[in-house]
């Protein structure tokens, strides 16, 4: 059927004009696609519930791909594919490129680390016939959120002999969980005339470890006692041993599909592991890159990527310095050369608290990766700033293989803000710019993403990669 002929100023505004859409809309036949892409992320979200569990992962997976541990001894042809973990924390995954080193590097970068509830280092205690762990929490949370929601307890104690036991409990259907406690309605009028942002306190998150006494009447804390038991008995450990422990405790439940059609991932952590796998199946998908491609998870970027093992440490840059040293490059030429995607999540358009975002520049679920110029607060303070060369470059690389892609800013100026792990690319002298996966709820415990939204971003790394 013969459409109505269009007007000219109709016509003008489709050659002028520019508008993102709904990938729903324009790509229907990405639907299914993206549904199927989705169903192994949900399984590596369920076993990256923190950092080193998901460089475990990442580890194996990568083998199983063909990947060998990094030998700086060794000579690398183009098409070979090595990793290298950095303290169990932070890994590299290198494919070498069919041009040399010195004409750059394609580095793609996503944080493995998600906020948290930490253990203190001293943690266990009782008051009044229940046993607690006190908690330090990690990251940017709303208190509040983490009442009443089930927990696991992931992590690794150092024993006294040196054995290194990794602890996992709540994540098995039959394992208990654990809890922090928030008060009954009828008995909050006081509670709730503080502010949201001190609903829960810090000091009150303090998780709900057991409610049995140890039996000896002789024995003072005999609550606390009977956890310590416990403890021994299933890891080996003592109460000294805490203090060469790293103990996360972390919602205890599963990513699952959102909505009747399924469109939505939930899940624990997705900031940033929705960009971590994402990159990783990209790297595993591109097997002879033009540039030599890094892929880099990175702990620690949610305080800041302090750290050995995080963005603001030298860790990828002596990394980079045993690539130039095999190849005989000059480092310092391979930076100046080189491009860097700091893979990182946006806030998504949220319909129900429209009025933080501004919404011709804000994200929207469906509509794509989001490609994110600068992040920071007050005036771009804390930003990369990407630049029109690069930020041309980015968008060339996405459009000549048709992904879809959009625009965001991180809500309206002055009403907040964030940074990534642009800046530290920035100050190597990379050309760098974040783009990633719209969220929403993101730093909840359970944040959602647009399964669209996963799909096109492994494209849009596919397309940067090739
Ligand atoms: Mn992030
Ligand atoms: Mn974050």
């Amino acid at each position: 059927m013969d459409q109505k002929e269009k007007t000219a100023g109709q016509k003008l505004q489709d050659e002028l004009g520019f508008e993102f859409k709904h990938i729903g809309k324009t790509h229907p036949e990405d639907v299914e696609p993206a549904l199927a892409f989705c169903e192994a992320y949900k399984t590596f979200m369920d076993n990256s519930k923190t950092e080193r569990e998901c460089t475990a992962y990442l580890e194996q997976m990568a083998k199983k791909e063909g990947y060998e541990l990094f030998d700086p001894a060794k000579q690398y042809q183009a098409g070979d594919r090595v990793y290298y973990v950095n303290r169990l924390k932070n890994v590299f995954l290198v494919t070498f490129g069919k041009k040399s080193l010195e004409e750059g590097i394609r580095f793609n970068i996503a944080h493995i680390d998600s906020p948290r509830l930490d253990l203190k280092p001293f943690p266990l205690y009782e008051q009044d016939e229940i046993a607690y762990f006190k908690t330090h929490y990690y990251g940017g949370i709303r208190k509040y959120q983490w009442g009443t929601t089930p927990l696991a307890m992931h992590g690794v104690v150092m024993l006294k002999d040196g054995t290194s036991v990794s602890i996992s409990v709540g994540e098995k259907d039959e394992d208990p969980k654990f809890v922090v406690s928030d008060l009954l309605p009828h008995l909050s009028a006081k509670q709730n005339q503080r502010t949201l942002s001190d609903g829960l306190r810090g000091e009150e998150l303090n998780i709900i470890v057991g409610n049995i006494p140890y039996q000896d009447e002789n024995v003072k804390d005999a609550f606390k006692l009977k956890a310590l038991e416990l403890l021994h008995e299933r890891f080996g450990m003592t109460e000294a041993d805490f203090t060469r422990a790293e103990i996360e405790m972390v919602p205890a439940y599963k990513a699952s599909d959102i909505g009747l059609d399924r469109s939505l991932v939930g899940a624990y952590g997705q900031d940033d592991k929705v960009c971590a796998y994402t990159a990783a199946m990209a790297a595993f998908a591109i097997k002879d890159p033009t540039y030599t491609t890094v892929t880099v998870f990175t702990d620690k970027e949610e305080i800041g990527s302090e750290g050995n093992t995080g963005m603001a440490s030298h860790a990828l840059d002596h990394f980079v310095e045993d690539l130039c040293d095999i190849c005989g490059a000059k480092k310092r030429n391979v930076y100046r050369h080189s491009m860097c995607l700091s893979s990182d999540v946006n806030a998504a358009y949220d319909p129900t608290f429209a009025d933080v975002f501004e919404k011709q520049n804000a994200s929207f679920l469906g509509h794509g990766p989001v490609l994110t110029k600068y992040t920071g607060a007050r005036g771009k303070s804390g930003s990369n700033d990407a630049s029109a060369e690069t930020m041309y470059k980015v968008i060339d690389c996405m459009e000549k293989e048709n992904v879809r892609w959009q625009i965001g800013e991180l809500g309206k100026v002055d009403e907040g803000g964030g940074g990534t792990i642009a800046l530290f690319m920035g100050d190597m002298d990379v050309d760098t710019v974040d783009l990633g996966v719209p969220v929403l709820a993101m730093h909840a415990p359970f944040e959602i993403t647009s399964k669209l939204d996963i799909y096109h971003t492994y494209k849009a790394f596919c397309a940067f990669y090739r």
